[in-house]
């Protein structure tokens, strides 16, 4: 990246050796797991070019529309809705936490079996390396798993712009009605921020961007239903992620523009590995970026992916939202509607993930589900075990990985995955 982008990230208050070794690894992993894999989709330079410039341009952009009076809301999780911070004139930002960073310093403040996920949150904020989370007018926490909504106390002391948010634990009556008053009341908290009244067309016009985003990505997965699959599942993981920080209509231009290649690539039975490759579907934990270890393995052992069930993915993103609304008010519930079907493990009970993973495994056509969870989330690593009964019910092999961020289990967990991809051969 550009010597001129070192102003920038200093105005930012950003460690400048801190994130220089950052962008070094980072820039390191792209090299070795992304482009060095073969028969990659051409458009997929746009996703290349977008990594290349991950805190860089992007960055530029935000701080542009800064300048304009728009304001940049951070959030951690999929239940933030988009839709609201467009129709106030925010642009709303997925905080990654996919890597560690400053992991002593994390350890003061959080203890040592807390997921990789939240302890990446609190690293990049104290070793002051996310231009995201520096850039961002507000920060969006939300009380999900336990471990995330305790760590946001210790959290508030290290940003003065943290809003939390409430959920639902249960898909009842009174779960959704918590929902709604959460929406609303966040609603308001960035109208107030914005300074900016959402209206019945801000907000028509915010769910369609958003839909149009989602649809785009729900393209690319069908696509990856074919054998041999058109894409990779590093490559398709890669467009998951960039979803969470591109600017809205460009990403879904350039994510159609890969689907039209690889419809292509389908008609002329191109794919990014042979025919007959064993299929695999990831199940759990979301992969923010750089967070890129498991997928390099199993697809480096032969086998390719060709689903996410995952906030990163397609649990995040599948189900658009009802735009047929005349008022805020009718709008409001549809977007509830939307939200409240998400099947995160912090649900209890949540039967509907099971269905959704079995779901997903055909219409993809996986020979195995691997399900990934992070060391010390209780949520989906307690799910794991449901998750593989009823797919063995199914006939359908489940793999169950439990890793963290670090690379010293990269062998042991390239051991395990080879021998399941050769069970399923
Ligand atoms: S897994 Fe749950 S807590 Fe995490 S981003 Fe998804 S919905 Fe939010
Ligand atoms: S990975 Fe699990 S423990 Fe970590 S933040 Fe997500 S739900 Fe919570």
């Amino acid at each position: 990246m550009g010597e001129d982008y070192k102003s920038m990230w200093m105005e930012l208050g950003l460690d400048l050796d801190g994130h220089d070794a950052l962008l070094n690894v980072l820039a390191q992993a792209y090299n070795d797991i992304f482009l060095s894999q073969k028969d990659r989709p051409e458009t997929m330079s746009y996703f290349d070019f977008v990594m290349s410039e991950v805190h860089g341009l992007r960055i530029r952009e935000l701080l542009e529309e800064k300048k304009t009076g728009r304001k940049i809301i951070g959030s951690y999780c999929v239940f933030v809705p988009e839709e609201i911070a467009l129709a106030a004139n925010a642009t709303l930002i997925g905080l990654c936490s996919g890597a560690d960073f400053a992991t002593d310093e994390v350890e003061k403040l959080l203890p040592r079996n807390t997921c990789a996920l939240i302890k990446s949150s609190f690293g990049f904020k104290l070793g002051k390396v996310c231009p995201y989370l520096e850039s961002a007018d507000m920060i969006v926490g939300e009380n999900t798993c336990d471990g995330k909504k305790k760590s946001y106390e210790s959290f508030k002391s290290l940003v003065d712009n943290l809003y939390i948010m409430d959920l639902p634990q249960v898909k009842s009556e009174q779960g959704r009605e918590l929902l709604k008053n959460e929406y609303f009341r966040f609603k308001k908290a960035v109208e107030e921020l914005t300074g900016v009244t959402i209206t019945a067309d801000s907000l028509k016009d915010a769910i369609r961007t958003v839909n149009a985003k989602r649809a785009a990505v729900h393209r690319l997965s069908l696509l990856r239903r074919h054998d041999p699959a058109p894409i990779s599942g590093l490559d398709a993981l890669l467009a998951n992620q960039i979803f969470f920080y591109d600017n809205p209509a460009r990403f879904t231009q350039s994510v159609n523009a890969i689907c039209e290649e690889l419809e292509k690539r389908v008609q002329k039975k191109d794919g990014a590995f042979p025919a007959k490759t064993v299929r695999i579907l990831l199940s759990g934990c979301p992969q923010a970026v750089p967070n890129w270890k498991l997928p390099a393995i199993v697809e480096q052992s032969g086998a390719v992916i060709v689903g996410e069930e995952s906030c990163v993915g397609e649990r995040g993103c599948r189900n658009l939202t009802d735009d047929s609304g005349n008022s805020v008010d009718e709008m409001m519930e549809a977007i509830i509607d939307r939200y409240f079907k998400i099947d995160c493990a912090i649900f209890t009970p949540n039967g509907e993930r099971i269905d959704h993973i079995k779901e997903m495994s055909k219409t993809y056509r996986a020979d195995g589900v691997i399900h990934y969870g992070l060391q010390f989330c209780q949520p989906y690593l307690m799910e794991a075990i449901p998750v593989e009964r009823a797919l063995e019910k199914e006939s359908i092999p489940c793999l169950r990985i439990e890793t963290d961020y670090s690379m010293e289990d990269a062998g042991q967990l390239t051991t395990r995955v080879e021998a399941f991809i050769e069970q399923l051969r």
